[in-house]
């Protein structure tokens, strides 16, 4: 199909479309024949798969010997608790792993590419899956195109198809017709392809191929969407993992060899061996911190943080600088105009008069210098529009009854938009508005209060600079108005936007959103640098930053052209001291993150435009807008905020805290009591006593008793002391010599506990002896989930806030007694009948190294 070849009107006709867009039944018929506009994806592993991949990890490998060797030793009740223990344990696994892959699909989803369509005359924003062929689409800079299609207006477009064609720089577009029937995909100037970065302009587009279609599909193919999705954290956790279990199969070969030697048959000991293995490896660990980091993804996207990546959890509790824009995210990002000066008058927004010329030309400039409508658009221009609307204009019929000519669409590098109209006298006008700066020198006359266009002066120019720098002190945004007649219509170029006629100074306001002000302060507190980025003039800005707690006195404002003049070396120097940036534009974010960084900080930035996706990727955690933020910074960035909201990245870096304290706990929780297990084990060998831990019982406590309180300990709700943290070093190892050192105390207290449970029930018989242990081990571990819940004593947490650490204490303790109390389970468990003082023994020695550790606890934290 040679689309680039044909007219509009062939094409019009073709796919039986109008520039008014389809109709919703046109929508429908064409949906159930070409589909949703995405691509296929390779089928994701079935449960089934999933549930027998299980069996491919080493312990599972461990313990199904550890089951064969208990069946030929003639313990068949055990090797069938193995044998269940493993198929639950990978049941569980499988469950856990659909689980992460559906929350993070959903996630996919909720960050999922949206596009601008025209249906019967009205303008939508639809998920880009929606689009059908014949649909006409609104692209400008920022979008992503969401399908290929052919030009049918266009306004400066540039678009870049590095992904499709590999040509690394902007291709111009244009509308017209192409005469070579077999130009290359580069050469197809008037089309559009999918997947491809509008950098500049805007055009109408009609729909030619969706989905499979299009050029980017036929590529594809089938799109493996399964990628890896590994954290550092679970990185070093698999590295450390590796270490230990080779540790622990040394400690193993030496425990065999002593049973050997104290005179046990060599399946006995190897037996015995295999469950101080199983007892020793944490297999709880990796699957904890997948649990934990998708339920606490899932959890942080309904706080309206969209994170699109697992490892970004991770990361957010190392940020130490945020570097966020100003507009709609610690401000409101609804604009009003509060005043105007025109006619060499400063008066309020309601002062403009149908009667004077020049006022009349600012309302037709608010209209038609704009894209926006009263509802959808910039919030900068929405403003204008408002107030036109105020004076009773219609900006529907205005638009209507006049049209563009040609236009130099905003950006913020340039921070002007330039129009071409016609007038009624035959006489083309231009209209432009944009930053003060930008314009100033532009100016070559300006109208007298009587109307008269007069020459611009140096007196002139300083008064409407002293108006602008009045406007800013109180916050307002300042939109610059200028405006100059042509004798023809022409292609509009950035070379024309001179000689103006100075218009208006037109100031809004933008108030600070209410959370601004406290999640600054709690920044601050978390040892977090807040740090305002904004296209808006210094002034504005520094009111505003000052307002909020952003900007304290002795602080530094830096603009972009300041910036633009110091050297890498300089800005790295001076860069703790700036907590404003003002005028910058999107090159310059790269260099502040840059800067930070090489001062050793973890950075996060904020970005919404088309140009801010460089800084985005490099910073360690981007945020794009999920609101106002373009299809491209949404690309770029690890995490989107759907409210577009400061104090939402704020909550996002607590909850990076806490989920990294939370894992760190829960690793923390299952090594001390591990290490309790492998002391008690090696102490009863050494001793030559008889065995301790029968290998079910280890299982036991490993696989049940011991995973549930871990993930609880995981789960632990965020508690506000996280914030007087400071924040975490990202290359500091998780297994501090402090940690490892906490961790050994622990075991080893516990361990003494067990070990004279042993010797009062060997007092009887080495059966009671190895109960008794038994118990104690697992009452202990219990109750050792509970000092792993925050930094703070029992009772300075909230006990109850975490119901599942009390579920997995009660389940736990109903499942020890079962063992404990139902004979059918003595055979099986290797355990006997015990007095009702036992039990009370047990109680007591389990639960006092908890009691030692909350002692130490309170007084630690004074
Ligand atoms: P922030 O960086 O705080 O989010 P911003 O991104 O809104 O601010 P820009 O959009 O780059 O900043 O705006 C910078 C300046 O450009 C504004 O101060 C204003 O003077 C001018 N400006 C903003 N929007 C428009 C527009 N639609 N048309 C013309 N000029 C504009």
């Amino acid at each position: 199909m040679k689309y680039f070849t044909r007219t509009k009107e062939e094409l019009f006709e073709e796919f039986q479309t109008k520039i008014s867009g389809l109709t919703e039944d046109d929508v429908a018929s064409r949906r159930k024949k070409y589909g949703e506009n995405k691509f296929i994806e390779k089928e994701k592993d079935g449960l089934i798969k999933i549930f027998f991949d299980q069996f491919k990890d080493s312990l599972v490998i461990i313990l199904l010997i550890a089951a064969a060797i208990s069946f030929f030793s003639g313990n068949k009740e055990s090797s069938f608790v193995i044998v269940l223990v493993v198929i639950l344990n990978s049941l569980l696994g499988a469950f856990q792993t659909v689980k992460a892959q559906k929350s993070l699909d959903s996630l996919k989803k909720m960050s999922s590419p949206k596009c601008k369509v025209i249906r019967e005359h009205e303008q939508l924003e639809i998920d880009s899956t929606e689009l059908v062929p014949g649909d006409i689409i609104i692209i400008e800079a920022g979008d992503i195109v969401p399908a290929d299609g052919r030009i049918i207006e266009n306004f400066s477009l540039l678009v870049n198809e590095n992904s499709l064609t590999g040509e690394s720089n902007s291709i111009e577009k244009t509308d017209a017709v192409l005469e070579y029937e077999d130009s290359a995909l580069g050469d197809q100037i008037n089309m559009v392809f999918s997947g491809s970065l509008v950098n500049y302009g805007r055009a109408k587009v009609l729909v030619t191929n969706t989905g499979m279609n299009t050029q980017l599909g036929k590529i594809a193919g089938l799109l493996d969407q399964t990628e890896e999705n590994i954290t550092p954290l679970q990185k070093a956790l698999d590295s450390f993992g590796k270490k230990l279990t080779l540790g622990i199969v040394i400690l193993c070969l030496f425990i065999f060899a002593i049973y050997v030697y104290h005179g046990n048959t060599i399946l006995e000991s190897l037996l015995l061996a295999v469950a101080l293995a199983v007892a020793a490896i944490p297999e709880s660990l990796s699957p904890i911190i997948t649990i934990v980091l998708s339920l606490e993804t899932e959890k942080l996207s309904k706080e309206n943080a969209i994170v699109k990546e697992l490892k970004s959890i991770e990361a957010l509790g190392s940020i130490s600088v945020i570097c966020s824009d100003k507009t709609g995210t610690l401000t409101q990002n609804k604009m009003t105009v509060k005043k105007i000066f025109i006619n060499e008058k400063l008066d309020d927004e309601y002062s403009l008069k149908f009667n004077n010329k020049i006022d009349n030309l600012l309302l037709k400039s608010f209209i038609l210098c704009t894209d926006a409508t009263d509802t959808i658009g910039d919030p900068t221009e929405t403003a204008l529009i408002h107030l036109s609307q105020k004076y009773d204009l219609s900006f529907r019929d205005i638009r209507k009854d006049n049209k563009r000519l040609s236009e130099i669409p905003f950006d913020s590098d340039r921070k002007l938009m330039t129009v071409l109209y016609d007038t009624e006298d035959n006489k083309k006008i231009v209209f432009t508005k944009g930053a003060f700066d930008s314009l100033v020198t532009r100016f070559k006359y300006y109208t007298d209060e009587n109307g008269n266009i007069l020459p611009i002066s140096d007196t002139f120019i300083k008064e409407i600079e002293k108006y602008n720098h009045e406007l800013a002190e109180e916050g307002l945004r300042v939109l610059t108005f200028a405006y100059k007649y042509i004798d023809e219509s022409k292609n509009l170029t950035t070379d024309d936007e001179n000689d103006y006629i100075f218009h208006a100074l037109v100031g809004m306001i933008d108030p600070p959103r209410e959370e601004s002000k406290l999640a600054v302060q709690e920044c601050i507190r978390g040892g977090i640098k807040p740090v305002m980025i904004t296209g808006d003039h210094k002034i504005t800005a520094r009111t505003i930053a000052k307002n909020i707690g952003i900007y304290k006195e002795g602080d530094k404002v830096l603009e972009g052209i300041e910036l633009e003049k110091m050297s890498d070396e300089e800005l790295e120097k001076s860069v703790e001291q700036i907590s404003v940036y003002a005028r910058v534009s999107p090159e310059h974010k790269i260099r502040i993150v840059s800067a930070w960084q090489k001062r050793g900080k973890i950075c996060a930035m904020t970005g919404d435009g088309v140009n801010d996706a460089p800084a985005l990727k490099r910073a360690n955690i981007g945020i794009a807008m999920g609101i106002t933020g373009t299809e491209v910074s949404k690309n770029a960035a690890s995490m989107i905020l759907a409210d577009d909201n400061f104090s939402t990245i704020v909550k996002a870096i607590i909850t990076g805290r806490n989920v990294y304290r939370n894992i760190k706990n829960s690793i923390g929780f299952l090594l001390s009591g591990n290490t309790a297990a492998i002391l008690a084990v090696l102490y009863s060998s050494l001793a030559n006593l008889p065995v301790i831990f029968s290998p079910v019982q280890l299982l036991f406590i490993n696989l049940l008793t011991d995973s549930l309180p871990s993930i609880a300990v995981g789960v632990e709700p965020k508690n506000e002391d996280i914030l007087d943290e400071k924040p975490r070093d990202p290359n500091e190892a998780i297994l501090t010599n402090k940690f490892s050192t906490k961790l050994l105390i622990e075991g080893v207290l516990i361990a003494i506990f067990i070990i004279i449970a042993f010797y009062i029930g060997l007092k009887e018989s080495a059966l009671k002896g190895s109960t008794m242990a038994f118990a104690t081990l697992c009452l202990a571990r219990l109750f050792h989930g509970i000092n792993y819940r925050g930094v703070r004593n029992v009772f300075a947490i909230s006990f109850f806030k975490n119901k599942f650490s009390i579920i997995a204490f009660a389940i736990g303790f109903v499942l020890l007694n079962l063992v404990l109390l139902s004979p059918q389970m003595f055979n099986i468990f290797g355990t006997t009948a015990l007095e009702p003082m036992n039990f009370i023994q047990i109680y007591v020695l389990s639960i006092v190294p908890t009691i030692i550790i909350q002692t130490y606890k309170t007084i630690a934290y004074r």
